[in-house]
């Protein structure tokens, strides 16, 4: 989801790479779960996001836009994102009874660098800390990388920076066309192809979804 605001109020001002030590570690998170409520919208799913959640709960697409799952607009296009429970302070739908991620391996991306955010430039991106979402004031050092605590951590913020700058083109491309039914066929074929679609758990994931990134890019850019 992308923000236009002014990185000197929203962060420290600084750009952090993985192997920067950055004030984020929340030590355990002891007694707090203020970003697992009320956060509305926000939290977007990427295709990986999704298939790790879906594979750990053995659920699919269908199943999970039940009650799980929600479909918004993203900048111009149709993304999933969590969803919130409609009970008093709006807990995320898999915060459990003692206030823990119930999901806490397979976590999506922004939960995981929370509370680093993402600052997409040049076909890449950096991480900020974010100083205004979490209210632990004693954070420790910590190195970014060991923060975001992700597998395969190259291949992962490779495809987070093409996922990323795929969906900006997309949305360019379909914005320049103005072809209401292009549009409508690119957003339903972006949910088929990188959501709905199931992807094996025999093959890599990257692998998988390189397939269909190309296969998209062929079809509308
Ligand atoms: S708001 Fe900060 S301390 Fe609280 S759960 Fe989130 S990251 Fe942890
Ligand atoms: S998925 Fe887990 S970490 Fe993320 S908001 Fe929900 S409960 Fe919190």
């Amino acid at each position: 989801m992308r923000r236009d605001c002014d990185l000197n109020k929203i962060s420290d001002g600084k750009r952090y790479l993985l192997n920067d030590m950055v004030k984020a570690d929340c030590n355990g998170c002891k007694d707090c779960s203020v970003c697992c409520h009320d956060m509305g919208t926000s939290i977007v799913l990427d295709p990986l996001d999704f298939y790790r959640i879906s594979h750990f709960l053995n659920r699919s697409f269908e199943t999970m836009l039940d009650s799980q799952i929600e479909l918004n607009i993203v900048d111009g296009l149709i993304l999933p994102n969590l969803k919130m429970t409609e009970t008093l302070n709006k807990p995320c739908v898999f915060l459990n009874d003692s206030n823990r991620c119930s999901i806490h391996p397979y976590r999506p991306g922004i939960c995981r660098i929370f509370p680093l955010g993402r600052l997409y430039e040049n076909n890449s991106f950096s991480y900020i800390l974010q100083v205004n979402e979490c209210p632990n004031e004693q954070k420790s050092k910590i190195k970014v990388s060991k923060w975001i605590d992700t597998p395969d951590l190259n291949q992962n913020q490779q495809f987070i920076a093409d996922w990323h700058f795929f969906l900006k083109e997309l949305h360019e491309r379909l914005l320049a066309q103005g072809n209401e039914e292009c549009i409508k066929k690119a957003t339903m074929q972006l949910l088929q192809f990188f959501y709905i679609e199931p992807y094996s758990s025999e093959e890599d994931f990257y692998t998988q979804f390189y397939m269909r990134l190309l296969h998209m890019k062929k079809l509308f850019i």
